[in-house]
């Protein structure tokens, strides 16, 4: 056995941490596309990218090895891009930085500052303002010392356009054609419409954790916008029934919007999912899963509940001003989601639980509070199983964490922080 110094615990923790931080702050070295194999197939799809982005040297563009309906593009190695610094500068907001760091352009919204004298067309280099100092609409070189370089490229919107009085600008402002992650996008456009899904890997993974076959009867309890819900029709081939639940009015609209383009036959609600179970409904009920929530309990042969979260594993993440009242907030909501869950999973029903965090208590340390609470629920290892392992938490052997996926710095997935975990239900809950 190997007896650790309470000093050297802590050193390794620090390391950690550091490690962890360092690489939420970096973009990954992948972009992940989802193909909806309900419209087409991933190697037509491929060939397609293929032909579109051959004169992009240094693109790689390949199929998942692991993944049957996913395509990988690899970021341009830095080396091969003009990031020359130019005299003439642009000032972004953070939020638009981090998505030139995933390879879209800049937009007008996120155009903090532009030099006097810039004109279209003009070279320019790209700068993130990570304190949110700089005004809008600033003419001078932003003195900061926290700015940082994000990449070059070509104005499309010029100080006019962008700062005029009573203007409320949108479109492409900057055309980015280097930024310091060497990661392009794919406008889908050229494909049919709702083929292809940029989509992260974890995300995919987790829709492939349940597997929903045709037939079944599947819930999405926290649907919107609807990644997964229409990943879990496509892998249901629209066969069978498809219930999604999301709590919030403007995010059923896109839910619905997503859906229609995806091609997805799905029954979308508006409906709070800690509120959709009634145990009062007997089996002998006229009560159909079409009518709608409550539903009653053992419904549903595989439910997902990819929970609100504190979000905390996005990347790249520059910068985060999450309270750590917010943060600690979602605990009570997730379990208050899970007990719902539990109920309205048949028996022998498989329940995903996922969020896009890295918090412990809203990971590890759900999935123990749950075991201790719910004997009927035994923890699975899923046969597609490429994230880390769990944290090491108080309730959970080495056999549990195995069990569990992480995707941090050391899982061999380079995408965001992601957690999964897989249940099966053994018997009924006890309600009396
Ligand atoms: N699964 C979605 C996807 O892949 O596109 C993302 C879901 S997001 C992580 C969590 C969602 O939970 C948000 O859309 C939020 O509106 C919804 N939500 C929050 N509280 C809820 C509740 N009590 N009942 C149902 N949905 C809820």
């Amino acid at each position: 056995m190997i007896v650790k110094s309470q000093n050297e615990n802590t050193d390794r923790q620090k390391e950690e941490l550091t490690e962890l931080l360092q690489w939420l702050c970096t973009a990954p070295n992948i972009s992940s596309y989802r193909i909806n194999t309900l419209v087409g197939t991933t190697e037509e799809i491929l060939s397609e990218m293929k032909k579109k982005f051959k004169n992009i040297s240094g693109a790689s563009i390949e199929l998942c090895p692991y993944l049957p309906d996913v395509i990988i593009v690899r970021n341009i190695n830095v080396k091969d891009l003009d990031l020359t610094r130019r005299s003439l500068e642009v000032v972004i907001d953070v939020h638009c930085a981090e998505s030139v760091l995933r390879g879209a352009h800049i937009f007008a919204p996120g155009v903090m500052g532009m030099l006097t004298g810039i004109t279209l067309n003009d070279k320019v280099s790209i700068y993130a303002d990570l304190e949110n100092n700089c005004r809008k609409g600033f003419q001078k070189v932003f003195n900061s010392d926290k700015k940082l370089f994000i990449g070059n490229g070509i104005v499309k919107m010029t100080r006019s356009d962008l700062f005029g009085e009573n203007l409320n600008p949108s479109g492409v402002a900057v055309e980015v054609y280097s930024n310091i992650s060497g990661c392009i996008l794919i406008e889908p456009n050229f494909l049919p419409e709702g083929s292809c899904l940029l989509q992260n890997l974890p995300s995919i993974i987790c829709t492939h954790v349940l597997n929903p076959i045709p037939g079944e009867c599947v819930l999405d309890m926290c649907a919107a916008p609807g990644n997964k819900t229409t990943h879990i029709a496509a892998l249901m081939r629209n066969e069978g029934t498809l219930v999604a639940i999301d709590k919030t009015p403007s995010k059923i609209k896109q839910l619905q919007r997503n859906g229609a383009k995806f091609k997805t036959k799905v029954s979308i609600y508006q409906a709070d999912s800690t509120k959709i179970l009634d145990y009062t409904i007997s089996t002998q009920s006229e009560r159909l899963i079409s009518d709608g929530p409550p539903f009653r309990s053992e419904s549903f042969d595989k439910i997902l509940l990819d929970a609100p979260c504190s979000a905390l594993g996005k990347r790249p993440q520059l910068c985060n001003k999450s309270s750590e009242k917010v943060i600690k907030s979602f605990v009570p909501l997730q379990r208050k989601l899970l007990r719902n869950a539990v109920h309205l999973l048949k028996v022998n029903g498989k329940l995903v639980y996922s969020t896009c965090t890295i918090t412990q208590a809203e990971n590890e340390g759900m999935v123990a509070w749950f075991l201790t609470k719910f004997k009927c629920m035994r923890l699975c290892k899923a046969e597609l199983h490429v994230g880390g392992s769990g944290w090491p938490t108080e309730g959970l052997c080495d056999t549990d964490l195995e069990k569990l996926q992480r995707f941090g710095p050391n899982s061999n997935v380079d995408s965001v922080g992601f957690f999964i975990a897989l249940f099966v239900k053994e018997f009924s809950v006890d309600t009396t």
